[in-house]
């Protein structure tokens, strides 16, 4: 888990992850419930950019692309995001995004600080 001040927005840190599941579920139905699980954790959006209880996003689904009016995937701003970057490179480091290899990716986001959170 990774700490980082908030993009365009406001507020209290964020504490960021990736996790890799496996699933039967299509990539428009587990968007659905990540969607009810932001929810859950009563994720409310007053305004544009708000600050966030708990931020869910798909960003890959194996090696398809996807351009849906809902989901689009890759995720399209996660190549240029250390928070997002920097816990899937420590996931997968050898991953290559449409627009690179992710440790390239992440070397040119060096300029946002990220923390590493102590690991229980
Ligand atoms: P946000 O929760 O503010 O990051 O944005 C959620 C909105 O982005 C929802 O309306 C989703 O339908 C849409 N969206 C498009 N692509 C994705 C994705 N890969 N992961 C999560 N939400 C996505």
């Amino acid at each position: 888990m990774y700490s980082t001040a908030p993009i365009d927005s406001t507020g209290p840190d964020y504490t960021n992850a990736v996790a890799r599941v496996l699933t039967t579920l299509t990539a428009t139905a587990l968007l659905t419930q990540l969607q009810a699980i932001e929810l859950r954790f009563g994720r409310t959006r007053p305004y544009r950019n708000a600050p966030r209880t708990l931020d869910l996003d798909l960003l890959l689904f194996g090696d398809e692309t996807i351009n849906l009016p809902e989901l689009t995937v890759p995720h399209p701003r996660m190549h240029e995001r250390a928070f997002v970057l920097r816990p899937l490179a420590d996931l997968a480091p050898d991953l290559v995004l449409p627009q690179g290899p992710i440790l390239d990716l992440l070397a040119a986001c060096s300029d946002q600080p990220i923390q590493r959170l102590a690991s229980r």
